[in-house]
Parts: C-alpha cells; structure tokens; sequence
C-alpha cells in the first residue's frame, strides 16, 4: 500500500491511497474510532495477491443511496467496488472488500471459477438438502426455485423472513451461513470471505470445491 495524495475534489476532501496499483478512494471518510481504513487497505494487500486485484478499476468507501435502499454495505459494479463509511471495525471493513473482490474475480476468472460446472453441482446438492430439511421441518417449499442458482427475490425474502437466518442456520444442509444459501455467486463469495478473513480449514472442510478453486486462482494447484 502505497498512501500518494490528499486531492479536492468537488470541494470534497479524499484521501487517496492502493492496493497493488488500483485505487483505493475514500470519499466519505469512516468513524476512525472504530476503524483505521489504511490498517485494513495494508492487511488487503498483504493477503490478496495481485493477480485477484488487477483489471479493477478501484475501491470507494462512499456511503451510496442504494446502500440504504437495498439495506446493503458494499457492491461491486462498473468494475469498481464500493464499500459504506459505515463500518463497525477492522473485520467489517475487511469483510466488506474481500466479499466484494470475490464477485470481481468470479467475473475476470469465470471460465475458471464455474467452467467445469463443480461448484454449481455442490451448491444445487446442499440446495436439495435445504430443501429437504426444510420440508421436514413443516416449510411449505417451492422446490423449483431451489433447484435454479441464481439469485431469486422471492426465495431471498422466504429465507430471510419468512424462515428467518437464526432458524435457518439449523437446516443449512452444508452450506457455510444462511447468506451464502441465496445463490450460486453468493456462496462462491462467501466461502472466499471465510477462506481470506475467518476460518480457512473451517471454509475447506465444508466447500472443498471453491478452496480447490481458490488455491489454483493463488498458483497453488
Ligand atoms: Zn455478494
């Protein structure tokens, strides 16, 4: 990491500092009692190598509008990531950047990531498991959606409130959060949030195939 410059900008003050050479922007700046950005930006790089980084655009902590419309605190879209100011501590920022550089390098390494078709073939069998469990459990199921892997709105709202994440977590079926149960990108970028910022042996045992993944994305294979 590398802190280069304090510039204005629309009378705004930023402070501009990168991780491996893209930029790391911060617009709105966090409550530093809680979290020092630059700790976090220094851990990303020393953890990331830059082949997962490079080809972004950039990284903005800015607070943005559909952050509180969607009840959000990060998205990766136009090749950036965005991530709030709002952040709890240095896990959360952390979080937060790793989470949202796991759908970039699912985009620039997709052939890789999902050609051979095994992570989806494990995410539809803990699919199939949720179901079932939650079918023993007294839920009324719609067992089609369950069986598709992208993200579904309605069965996001079935697993959020009309189950609930504190309920769901005893049915999970495999999967490593309730999260990572709402499609097949979440659960890639949830695993390699558990593998870069949590429990890595944890992230391994229950998702072999993403790990196998992970470790040919780090040259490792
Ligand atoms: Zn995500």
């Amino acid at each position: 990491m590398e802190r280069h410059k304090t510039n204005n900008y629309s009378n705004k003050r930023m402070k501009e500092y990168s991780i491996h050479g893209v930029p790391f922007v911060i617009v709105h700046e966090p409550d530093y009692s809680k979290v020092n950005p630059e700790e976090v930006i220094q851990r990303v790089e020393d953890m990331i190598p830059a082949r997962l980084v490079d080809g972004l655009d950039g990284f903005y902590m800015a607070h943005l509008k559909e952050f509180d419309e969607l009840n959000r605190n990060a998205v990766f879209k136009d090749n950036t990531i965005y991530i709030t100011n709002e952040q709890d501590d240095f896990k959360d920022m952390l979080d937060d950047i790793v989470h949202e550089l796991a759908h970039f390098t699912e985009i620039k390494f997709q052939d890789h990531i999902y050609g051979d078709g095994e992570i989806r073939d494990h995410f539809i069998n803990k699919r199939y498991n949720l179901y079932n469990n939650l079918t023993s459990a007294g839920y009324d199921c719609d067992k089609q959606a369950f069986l598709k892997v992208d993200f579904n709105p309605n069965l996001d709202v079935f697993f959020h409130e009309e189950v609930g994440y504190s309920k769901l977590r005893g049915h999970l079926g495999g999967f490593p959060s309730p999260y990572s149960a709402v499609s097949l990108r979440e659960y890639y970028a949830v695993v390699f949030t558990d593998y870069f910022c949590y429990d890595r042996e944890e992230a391994c045992r229950k998702c072999p195939e993403v790990c196998d993944k992970i470790h040919s994305l780090l040259g490792e294979e």
